[in-house]
């Protein structure tokens, strides 16, 4: 059984007309940006990574309107885990704000789609004209998951698998990316089932009128059918009880959880 905590480590300024169809009308919002630590013993382990802003870099996110920032490394610390610790790191999708910081762990085996890095390189050796595609990947980590795979940290899976880790399961669901996973953790709390990008809010599997029909996102690489296909079985995992699912963008912050750090306005919170 893990222990489960979401760690808050930056904030964008958007349209939500830009992020979810059907909510083109809904103005701004403040979207957090979280990712996973899970504790099991000695082990830790991470489900995503965040990202760094260093040097040039800062200037990438920033063209995402993300207006607030934090080090996911100060955030861990505020717990008492140093980057060494971190033993695995499982990817849900190759976007800057989920995959950025894993240079920052020497020791994690990364877990990806097979999928999700072979289409992020047959995007990036497209003529420029297809450059869309790829907004939203930052070439460094593509890099860096090059780097580890030498160093045979890297495990490519493809497709659902049980227990990649023990009570860690991942379901392929593409659509915002072609390779997207989300992840099902045997937590302390009960089975976690933990969004990455599938959704947003929780509007996109309740339906804008309550009456149940799936949104899609409107930032998305693959289809609007993967899309609503993904979010079907993200709904079949969740076994009837919406309060199994994390999403990782909740604009709600987890408030049904405890906050057990916090710095400059950032939160850990555990899920109990
Ligand atoms: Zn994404």
């Amino acid at each position: 059984m893990w222990d489960l905590y979401i760690i808050e480590y930056a904030c964008s300024h958007e349209p939500w007309g830009g992020l979810v169809n059907g909510m083109e009308q809904e103005g701004m919002v403040d979207l957090p940006f979280s990712f996973i630590l899970a504790c099991h013993g000695e082990r830790k382990i991470l489900i995503d990574s965040g990202f760094m802003q260093t040097g040039s870099r800062n200037e990438f996110p920033l063209k995402f309107s993300v207006t607030q920032w934090i080090s996911p490394i100060r955030m861990l610390e505020q717990i008492g885990i140093a980057p060494e610790d971190i033993q695995d790191i499982v990817i849900t999708h190759a976007h800057f704000d989920h995959m950025g910081a894993i240079g920052e762990f020497p020791n994690a085996q990364i877990h990806i789609q097979k999928r999700e890095l072979m289409s992020w390189y047959e995007a990036a050796a497209l003529p420029k004209r297809f450059s869309h595609l790829t907004k939203i990947i930052d070439p460094e980590n593509l890099r860096q998951v090059l780097d580890a795979s030498f160093d045979h940290r890297v495990s490519l899976i493809d497709g659902d698998k049980d227990n990649i880790l023990p009570g860690v399961h991942v379901r392929l669901a593409p659509g915002h990316t072609l390779g997207h996973q989300f992840v099902i953790v045997e937590s302390s709390a009960g089975r976690k089932v933990i969004s990455g990008d599938c959704i947003y809010t929780h509007r996109q599997l309740s339906g804008h009128k309550h009456d149940g029909v799936y949104a899609p996102l409107n930032n998305a690489t693959g289809s609007v059918w993967d899309q609503l296909i993904s979010i079907d079985r993200l709904n079949d995992e969740l076994l009837g009880d919406k309060t199994n699912l994390i999403i990782q963008h909740d604009v709600d912050r987890w408030k049904e959880y405890p906050v057990v750090a916090e710095l400059e306005g950032y939160r850990v919170v555990k899920v109990v």
